[in-house]
């Protein structure tokens, strides 16, 4: 076992011990699972299919769905094509699904499959009125955000058409990859302001539904198919986290012309302003006093409990739009992050941070960050500077545990806690959650230290 010694980091390039991230065809199956009727297909082993299905079913406490091209030897040696078609075969005449959404893995790509072959040559056995689409997701590369950013981009590929003259009246919003709870709040602030919206994907009633005492395989949430159609007609697309959503804003803008803002995950008060702000440019419409009101608790909130969060080190890692839009909120908070990562590759989460931390008058040289990292790497940092909080998901439980630093779970995954899909971080009411989650992290841990004398009934 490797050992830690503090102030000495190790280069490992070629080596990651304990990932920050996980296989970009989880991604494309959450992102498949937003989209009305939709049954994630994965072409590769059953292998695969199923570490997939129970990573995000323990997320979500909530039954998975998804097909597998199940290869075994002969498809590894001579291609995949004929367990595709006999899969879509089954699968439309068992399962019945309105649109089958195909993600590869490493296996299919490592052999080569040309999916836009495959399907074209199982068109036999696709009924009239289904459709079938597909995404690269080669897990060697990337990660789940990448493979969630694909699938979105493929589905407009595929299926936006229009001619970005706002025909519709509609704007579209890419959510980014955010639990059904977060979708439903930035729904409902779009609701209050009057502004009618498709989003893509949208997982708020597929992965989130109530019990009913009876199975149904296809829940009534998702994107409806037309409206992904219909969104080539659209006003505007608001990209949310340049990560997991800009590829497919940008994608809907060449096809369709329909013009993309990329704007931060609006968590926090800061970038929940910005949305704001910019859907009401984009619409004409006002802000109305409802949410006026929330925001302003929040900044009520903010003030009553700042003396909690002035110069807190925290430590962020996770995926690379959550960690940037809270990385822009512990500081508004009066916070000071130490350390950022994830496991995400891409040079832009480092330009992200930098900016906050320089917008902020901090100096960026004081602090930790690094994309296309690993919690090994986390870990050392805190070993070289102990932290007041650590902010990320289940991964890193281990660490705090072993540094006896307050870890509170937000992002994917969360696999040993539940109900935090069905509630939102974004949004100011979003943002009051978290501010109570760490308030309450933090108090708790004070009145754990406190000697017996020093323990106060107030805060
Ligand atoms: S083989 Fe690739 S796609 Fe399959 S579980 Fe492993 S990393 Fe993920």
């Amino acid at each position: 076992m490797l050992e830690l010694t503090p102030k000495e980091i190790v280069n490992r390039k070629g080596l990651t011990i304990n990932p920050a991230k996980t296989c970009q065809p989880i991604g494309a199956m959450y992102a498949a699972l937003g989209i009305n009727g939709c049954l994630p297909h994965s072409h590769g082993s059953q292998g695969c299919c199923s570490f997939h299905r129970m990573h995000l079913t323990k997320h979500f406490r909530d039954p998975i769905m998804a097909t597998t091209s199940s290869f075994t030897e002969g498809a590894s040696v001579f291609g995949g094509g004929s367990n595709l078609k006999t899969a879509l075969k089954n699968i439309f005449s068992i399962y019945n699904p309105e649109i089958v959404a195909v993600h590869t893995t490493c296996l299919s790509e490592t052999i080569g499959d040309d999916l836009n072959t495959l399907i074209s040559e199982s068109a036999s056995v696709v009924p009239e009125g289904k459709l079938v689409i597909h995404t690269n997701t080669p897990s060697y590369v990337g990660s789940h955000v990448t493979g969630f950013s694909n699938m979105v981009a493929s589905t407009i590929k595929y299926l936006a058409q229009g001619e970005g003259k706002g025909s519709n009246g509609k704007l579209n919003i890419i959510p980014g990859w955010v639990n059904p709870g977060d979708m439903t709040e930035i729904k409902l602030l779009l609701t209050k302001m009057g502004v009618p919206f498709t989003m893509l994907p949208d997982t708020s009633g597929v992965v989130d539904s109530p019990a009913t005492n009876s199975f149904e395989m296809y829940p009534k949430g998702g994107t409806k198919i037309e409206d992904i159609k219909d969104s080539g007609n659209s006003k505007a697309t608001i990209a949310l986290g340049s990560f997991c959503s800009e590829a497919g804003a940008v994608e809907l803008e060449k096809k369709c012309g329909v013009p993309a803002s990329v704007l931060k995950m609006p968590l926090g008060i800061k970038a929940t302003d910005e949305f704001m702000m910019q859907v009401a440019k984009l619409t004409g419409k006002a802000i109305p006093q409802e949410i006026e009101i929330e925001r302003g608790q929040v900044a009520d909130i903010m003030v009553d409990t700042h003396h909690q969060f002035h110069g807190k080190k925290v430590g962020i890692f996770g995926d690379p739009d959550l960690v940037i839009a809270m990385t822009e909120f512990v500081v508004s908070l009066g916070m000071v992050p130490k350390m950022m990562l994830t496991g995400t590759p891409g040079k832009a989460f480092e330009a992200q941070i930098e900016s906050i931390l320089t917008e902020a008058g901090l100096n960026p040289e004081d602090s930790l960050y690094q994309s296309a990292g690993d919690l090994f790497l986390f870990h050392q940092w805190m070993k070289n500077e102990p932290i007041d909080l650590m902010i990320g998901n289940t991964y890193g439980k281990y660490i705090a545990r072993a540094e006896d630093t307050p870890l509170i779970r937000v992002g994917f995954p969360v696999l040993d806690r539940s109900v935090h899909s069905y509630l939102p971080i974004v949004g100011y009411k979003g943002a009051m959650r978290l501010i109570e989650k760490i308030t309450d992290t933090l108090l708790d841990r004070q009145d754990r230290d406190a000697a017996d004398e020093d323990l106060e009934l107030t805060m």
